[in-house]
């Protein structure tokens, strides 16, 4: 079931992984800020490195920029060295946290039931829950993306009262697409986009599939961005690597809205 008259706000989010130093983080959050700044219809966010919240924070104080966190523990506090938890996330002023990235489940063993125990503390917490799925090179060529994606979606989310999985945002992302410069086509894309919408339907109805923000991501770049995002279920991207670079993250930005058919400038 997909709804496309539903004018679901669209979303872009910068992944910065594992990179850069607190002076790159301020220069880069400030270029996104600066470049975004009388944009409206969209919502943009950045996730950078736990290290970095706090300085990103202040340097999108006042702007509508959204600052996310890349990971989070379940619990709130505890004996969990090298660990950070929602409670400590929100503290440094992010509203957002990704997590299920395929780097943490792939790279650091975390499971589908891992996934689920980390979004039930972020939306304990009151974060807005990045939720990422997607499936291998080898699931694909065994037919069995929808099968894995609505089993990771189900499993995050599946035993979460409606009205909460109404709070999360999903982002699909293949593995074998995650900065390997191979991104999805707009048509498989699609297909996954439009079966986790149903999945989401059977969970939760069919409004709050409708209003669930539903990204892609996997190798976005400004030129890829308006085939993917005239999809009426992608609703905007995960950004990894181009998301360090700030013309190129303002352009997917300025993609997505004209895609979407948004003026995108605000009345400010
Ligand atoms: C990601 O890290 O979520 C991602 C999609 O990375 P990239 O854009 O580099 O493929």
């Amino acid at each position: 079931m997909t709804d496309s008259a539903v004018p679901r706000t669209p979303v872009v989010a910068g992944n910065w992984k594992m990179h850069t130093t607190l002076a790159e983080a301020r220069a880069l959050a400030a270029a996104v800020r600066d470049g975004c700044r009388g944009l409206a219809e969209i919502r943009v966010a950045v996730c950078p490195p736990f290290t970095a919240l706090t300085a990103v924070a202040e340097v999108l104080a006042g702007s509508t920029i959204l600052l996310g966190a890349q990971d989070a523990h379940w619990e709130t506090a505890g004996a969990f060295t090298g660990s950070v938890s929602s409670a400590q996330i929100w503290d440094s002023g992010a509203r957002l946290v990704i997590l299920g990235h395929s780097e943490r489940r792939q790279g650091l063993g975390e499971t589908d039931e891992v996934v689920q125990r980390k979004v039930t503390a972020a939306l304990g917490q009151g974060l807005t829950p990045l939720v990422c799925v997607g499936e291998t090179a080898a699931e694909r060529a065994a037919g069995q993306t929808l099968a894995v994606v609505t089993r990771q979606l189900v499993a995050a989310l599946g035993e979460r009262l409606a009205v909460e999985v109404g709070r999360c945002w999903l982002a699909y992302e293949p593995v074998w697409a995650i900065g390997t410069g191979q991104t999805a086509t707009p048509a498989q894309a699609g297909e996954v986009h439009a079966q986790l919408r149903a999945a989401l339907g059977r969970l939760a109805g069919p409004a709050v599939a409708a209003a669930c923000p539903i990204l892609y991501g996997g190798s976005v770049k400004p030129e890829v961005t308006p085939a993917l995002m005239t999809e009426s279920d992608i609703d905007g991207a995960l950004v990894g690597g181009a998301s360090l670079k700030a013309p190129e993250f303002i352009g997917i930005v300025r993609a997505g809205l004209e895609a979407k058919g948004r003026a995108g400038v605000s009345a400010r």
